[in-house]
């Protein structure tokens, strides 16, 4: 695995695979690896000949307030975890070699940012996002690009950005992968004590809950939100959302998400699931 940090150096690279007619898959990251990021690596790994994993944690997509600053970094371990799942090249550029004075275009999806997380950190963050996506996407020119369906709403925005935009990539979303008691792996759970880490469980119970009822055909959402009462967790939102535009729907008869953000301790936390539509 090359370790490299230009996007002139990833270029080459890519230039060369493109030549021999080898495809190309991207993993966009922000490091602190665990399973979650090494089960998109594996997927990468099986589905293009050219695996690049960038490792950026993206400045704009955070608030003043978020955690920047302390977010967990550890390059030497993520690229000897990167290097153990078949990784040809760990992209992990410098900020300014991303942002170079001057810098100024954004790329803002109207609609589904607006909402949820969009609402909770503020319309920054999926314009972080989006256009840090849509510059690896320029650098790399992945045939295929894998996310997390662990951050839902994000996919939704990397879907409507290579539509509206008609990026030529593929995008494929993997399933989450979750601790034994269900909390969903994440870089931020090195954030949670002992006590949150135990009540954090809770996060996936109460989704659990939702899909209960909504098996049942009873209410989702009140049967997730007595959860986490039952916990002492209280959401930053818990809401049944069409699981294509975000609109908010009372019933899941066509699919539908279940999600939930909530501050677990020091942690803020999110995950989801998905409901599969049950026609009235
Ligand atoms: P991050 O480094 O947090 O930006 O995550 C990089 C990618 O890994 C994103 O596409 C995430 O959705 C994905 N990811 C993070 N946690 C998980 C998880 N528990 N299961 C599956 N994918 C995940």
């Amino acid at each position: 695995m090359r370790i490299v940090r230009t996007i002139a150096e990833v270029r080459a690279a890519v230039g060369d695979a493109k030549a021999a007619d080898r495809s190309v898959g991207l993993v966009p990251t922000m490091g602190a690896f665990h399973e979650g990021h090494l089960s998109l690596m594996r997927a990468a790994r099986e589905q293009t000949d050219l695996v690049v994993v960038s490792l950026f944690v993206n400045p704009t997509q955070f608030a003043p307030n978020e955690d920047l600053s302390t977010y967990p970094r550890d390059e030497a371990r993520d690229a000897a975890l990167a290097a153990a799942e078949g990784v040809d090249i760990l992209f992990a550029p410098e900020p300014a070699e991303i942002y170079p004075d001057g810098f100024a275009t954004t790329i803002h999806v109207a609609g589904i940012t607006e909402v949820l997380d969009g609402a909770s950190r503020g319309p920054h963050h999926f314009d972080g996002v989006a256009t840090v996506v849509t510059k690896l996407f320029g650098i790399v020119r992945p045939d295929v690009a894998l996310f997390g369906q662990k951050d839902a709403q994000q996919v939704l925005v990397v879907r409507r950005v290579v539509r509206d935009l008609d990026l030529d990539v593929r995008i494929v979303a993997c399933p989450i992968v979750r601790e034994s008691d269900g909390l969903a792996l994440s870089s931020r759970n090195v954030y949670l004590d002992r006590e949150a880490r135990s009540q954090a469980g809770a996060l996936n119970r109460a989704l659990d809950a939702g899909e209960a009822a909504h098996q049942a055909g009873r209410e989702i959402v009140p049967a997730a939100l007595a959860v986490l009462a039952e916990a002492g967790i209280e959401p930053e939102y818990l809401e049944l959302r069409d699981a294509e535009t975000l609109e908010p729907v009372a019933r899941a008869d066509r699919d539908a998400l279940l999600l939930v953000a909530a501050r677990v301790g020091a942690a803020r936390l999110i995950d989801n699931h998905l409901l599969t539509g049950i026609p009235a």
